[in-house]
């Protein structure tokens, strides 16, 4: 994904708000509420890198390699048997 199309992204997550006396746009970050003035950096280096690991069934992502494994083998307990035996039979 190219930087641009990741601001892109961002900027959903990101909540704009115009103070009705004026002055500058106040900027919250929206998945935790908190004002920021750095919404880009604080969205990817808070809500984004961290959830790096992603479940190759469903796609869903987590920040840590254990919670993965949890969600996993409570989720896909069936599928990750099949995907062990699948490796099995076409490893050499
Ligand atoms: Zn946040
Ligand atoms: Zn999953």
């Amino acid at each position: 994904m190219s930087r641009e199309e990741r601001r892109r992204r961002i900027k959903h997550l990101i909540i704009f708000e115009k103070p009705e006396e004026g002055g500058p746009i106040r900027t919250f970050c929206g998945i935790c509420k908190v004002p920021t003035s750095q919404p880009y950096d604080h969205i990817e280096n808070k809500h984004l890198q961290i959830e790096a690991y992603e479940c190759q069934f469903c796609a869903k992502r987590f920040k840590s390699n254990s919670s993965l494994y949890k969600h996993i083998s409570r989720n896909h307990n069936e599928e990750s048997k099949i995907a062990k035996i699948m490796d099995l039979v076409s490893g050499d």
